[in-house]
């Protein structure tokens, strides 16, 4: 089986509104796309700050900027009038995890990812005001801040995945590489990763970026498989064509890593479904 389960109705632009796009006819284009590309189990995941109850957790600027939509909308559409998995994408932020965790409850959530944006008050992943370049040139410091925050994150116990775990990486060579070995920096994830039950997803969204690679890095996922961590599968899509982007690439790898099983969730329990097309 193949899964998309970290998936996008809208793209992150302030004019994609809730309105246009969280409308059946919207869905139909992405399951019509899921089903050509042997998706089987397709989930829908969108960012916690478009909403207006994450500033409960927040007030980054950024996140107010965004947070226009209601939270119990966007459930009962995806409840109500589709068959889609219901997911969101949660930020992780220090020191407010008993707001993160209030404001989860409240959901029918059958998975929530768990990513690291921010370091503080900046972004590893936008550019301009917010970009978390400007203000920490030093490589080592940027990446020793993002991993130490994602083990942070994995023991928090909040998630059920940790998304795109080496999303600092993305902005490939158009920033700064640490001089360490990457591993040093992973290293700092693993204590918490060892100590959580949470999957780690493969995503193919950094093929799309400067990173040019699969997040996370082949030996940062032999890392976590090591650690006993299932894996969860997705494309990180914000359009029906980014639906299981290069596959093919990401299940190649997993193999050459001896992974023949992938995570699925209902309702935030976890079972694993054997992973590739089915023939
Ligand atoms: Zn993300
Ligand atoms: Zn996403």
């Amino acid at each position: 089986m193949l899964t998309d389960l970290h998936v996008h109705l809208r793209s992150d632009d302030l004019g994609a509104t809730a309105e246009r796009h969280f409308t059946t006819d919207n869905v139909e284009r992405y399951t019509e796309v899921a089903s050509e590309r042997g998706i089987d189990v397709l989930g829908v995941s969108e960012h916690v700050y478009r909403f207006r109850e994450a500033l409960e957790v927040w007030r980054h600027p950024f996140w107010v900027e965004n947070a226009v939509d209601d939270l119990g909308d966007y459930c009962g559409f995806v409840r109500a009038e589709t068959d889609l998995r219901l997911g969101i994408e949660a930020d992780f932020v220090p020191g407010r995890e008993d707001r993160i965790a209030n404001l989860l409850e409240g959901g029918d959530w059958d998975y929530v990812l768990g990513s690291v944006h921010f370091l503080g008050d900046a972004a590893v992943d936008v550019g301009g005001e917010w970009d978390v370049w400007r203000s920490e040139p030093d490589p080592d410091k940027v990446w020793s801040r993002y991993f130490a925050t994602l083990g942070e994150a994995a023991r928090s116990g909040l998630f059920d995945v940790l998304s795109h775990p080496d999303l600092v990486k993305m902005w490939g060579p158009e920033r700064p590489s640490p001089g360490r070995d990457p591993r040093f920096h992973y290293e700092l994830a693993m204590d918490g990763i060892v100590e959580s039950d949470v999957a780690v997803e493969v995503s193919t969204a950094g093929l799309r970026k400067a990173a040019r690679e699969i997040y996370p890095s082949p030996a940062f996922l032999s890392m976590c498989l090591e650690a006993g961590r299932p894996v969860a599968l997705s494309s990180d899509a914000h359009t029906p064509n980014e639906l299981g982007y290069r596959y093919e690439e990401a299940v190649e790898l997993l193999g050459s890593l001896g992974v023949r099983e992938i995570a699925v969730f209902e309702h935030r329990e976890r079972r694993l479904v054997p992973l590739g097309w089915e023939s």
